[in-house]
This record gives structure tokens, sequence and C-alpha cells, in this order.
């Protein structure tokens, strides 16, 4: 099982099937046929897999084709160090998958066949559950070129029909964490009063300490484990709907990737923490008010986390390199929010600094003989 490579196969034709996030059904590409999991069950839908031994790289670095497209790019991958590297068959055409070992669903570079490699998704890398795509690549382009729109200072070229195509699917691993939180507020409250008489003013100042202590409890606090993906992008594509999620089923990986966690509940638990932090200090914090000055706020609290749910959880992702810098464009697969950082082209912006400096030459020019015209 160690290195099976497996693919899902069309009842019809037996062509590779890929899982449509928008149909929310199998589809095959050649014969146009549709499933639902009831009906790829009920006729006994195939999988075609080729179990291969491992061997070790003849020559470093030599056809360690991407098999992951655009998306892994950009991680750094050691010549000479290969020994993360894995090597499966491609059960549809016999070519060689080269692939990192945190992949577990990906591409044949040679035909194009969905592969899912089962191997990175059992024991305790079986997740959970899958929230499955709900939005399909068509959405994904439009999505990406409706955020291109009227930006006068990309590259050129940078919406071409080739790039649109680098846009993947990617099922991203995440826990999500059941978490309490203890608090202890301790403050100093103070409320003034003044008032006069025919003599005097008076100020009475009154002084409180304020003890809050309660818990709160959350549920399903999702935190991405891939080390590749980033931290901020991935908060900021939130929130998915999780009453919408599904048993985990290999099936849905298909058309694809998927990584397998690198990052394991205790190393995330100082993020959860972080992100839920300022929430309970808020609530905390009710109980200074009511007074007109709050000072010597100290807020302590106790967090426990009992379960944490593996989930793979849907995104499309497009990443470009523009004069070294990688900027990351990301749709919600489920939701279709997005989040993305766009390159200014410096060639773009001096043509468009230069009819800039022209008009304003120009306007300059008229003011000047209008007011030569006065005089
Ligand atoms: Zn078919
Ligand atoms: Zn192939």
């Amino acid at each position: 099982m160690e290195h099976t490579a497996l693919t899902y196969l069309c009842p019809d034709c037996m062509a590779y099937l890929r899982f449509d996030g928008k149909e929310g059904k199998w589809v095959c590409d050649y014969c146009e046929g549709k499933f639902t999991m009831e009906e790829l069950e009920q006729r006994g839908a195939q999988t075609k897999q080729d179990d291969y031994e491992v061997k070790p790289r003849a020559e470093a670095g030599e056809n360690t084709a991407d098999v992951s497209f655009q998306y892994e790019e950009n991680i750094p991958q050691p010549e000479d160090d290969l020994s993360h590297m894995r090597a499966y068959i491609c059960p549809s055409c016999g070519g060689e998958i080269v692939t990192d070992d945190v992949t577990a669903a990906t591409f044949c570079v040679f035909c194009g066949n969905p592969t899912i490699l089962p191997s990175k998704l059992e024991g305790e890398y079986r997740p959970a559950a899958i929230v499955p795509f709900e939005t399909d690549k068509e959405d994904a382009k439009k999505a990406f070129l409706n955020l291109c729109k009227g930006k006068k200072l990309l590259p050129k070229g940078y919406t071409s029909e080739q790039r649109l195509e680098k846009i993947t699917g990617v099922y991203v691993p995440f826990w999500l964490f059941d978490c309490k939180a203890d608090f202890q507020y301790h403050a100093t409250g103070e409320n003034v009063s003044t008032w006069t008489d025919t003599r005097f003013i008076y100020t009475k100042t009154d002084l409180y300490h304020i003890h809050r202590a309660g818990r709160m409890e959350f549920e399903n606090i999702p935190l991405d484990a891939s080390e590749k993906m980033q931290d901020d992008l991935m908060d900021a594509l939130e929130p998915f709907h999780l009453d919408r999620k599904q048993p985990f089923d290999m099936s849905y990986l298909s058309g694809f990737l998927a990584e397998k966690y690198t990052y394991e509940p205790k190393d995330l638990y100082d993020r959860m923490t972080t992100r839920i932090t300022p929430g309970v200090e808020n609530k905390a914090s009710e109980g200074g008010r009511g007074y007109q000055r709050v000072y010597g706020v100290k807020c302590h609290t106790d967090f426990s986390s009992d379960k944490q749910t593996y989930m793979l959880l849907p995104v499309w992702m497009l990443i470009s390199k523009y004069q070294g810098k990688d900027y990351l464009f990301a749709m919600n697969g489920q939701t279709g929010k997005i989040v993305g950082e766009l390159p200014i082209s410096s060639s773009q912006t001096a043509k468009w600094f230069g009819i800039v400096f022209i008009i304003t030459f120009l306007i300059s020019m008229i003011i000047v003989c209008l007011a030569g015209g006065v005089f």
C-alpha cells in the first residue's frame, strides 16, 4: 500500500473521473458522464491502481517534474536531498509521478490523470471530514479576472489564459480546535461626581475593585496545518461553513491537489490561543462597564483544548512569481471569498506616470497661456 497510486474511473468509458464542486458530482470529461456517490457505488465504479516498488532516484534532480504545478514552485527543494521525494507510477499512462512526501493527491504530469496516493491518508493521517468544493475552476478564473479588472499597472499578460489555467484546487489540511478559556479579570473602576453649594465645590471619587471570572467555550477554531500555506492568508479565507462537511472519502480528492498535515495540534496551540485571546479579553472587559474610568487591568486566561479534528478544506490557488516576489491569489473553494495581492509593473507605472506628467504639463501650459492672455 505504501506506494500505491489510485485513480477513480468512469463506469461508462473508463476514463478518469474528477469531483466537480459546483455539480456536487463526479464527472467524466471524456463522455460527459456525471455521477453521484450513490450511483458510483451502485455501478461498482472501479479504481485503477498501481502498486509500485519505490526505487532510489537514479540522478538527483532529474525528472523531478513538478506535478503540483504552480502551487509548489516556490518551495525550496534542495537538489541533493531528495529523501523527501517519492515516486509512483501513473495508473493511467505508466509515467513516473514524483512528488514530495506530504502530497496526498496530485496529477500525472504526462497525461493529466488525477492521482490519489492513499498511503498519505491512512491511520493518523486519515481526515475525520472533508468540506467539498462548491465552486469550480471557472468561478475561480472569473474571480481572478475581476480582481485584476481595471488595474492599469499590472504586468502585461498577467491575465493570460495560460496563467488562468494554473489556478489549482487544493485541499488544505486543517486542525479544528475545541477550546475552553477560563479568564480572571481584575481592574480598578473609578467614578467621580462633583457638586457645589454656596461655598464649595465638592468632588467625590469612588474606587471599585472589579473582579470578573468566567469561562468561554469555543468550537472548531480552524488552523491550517500545512507548512507551505501562509497562515494569515488561510485565516483571511474564513469562514468555512463546517455544517456542510462530509465524512472523509478519498474520491472527493479526484481532480485536486491534497496534502497531509505537517503541523500537529501541539505545534498550532500558540497560534490558536493568540487567535482567541482578543475575544476573551473583550468579553472579560465587560466587567469594566458602568465606570467612568477603568485602569490597572489584569486579565489572565487559562486555555485547555481536549479535542482537535483533522479536516481538509477547499481552496483555489494561484501563485505567480514577478520580479522575484511571489504573489498569491486564493479563493475559498466553498464560499468564493477571495484574498489576493497583485504585482505592479514598473514599466507600466513609468508609462502611466509619463501620461499623467504630459497631461499635467499640458494643463500647466494652457494655464500659463491663459494667464499670459489676460495680461
Ligand atoms: Zn466517461
Ligand atoms: Zn499519466
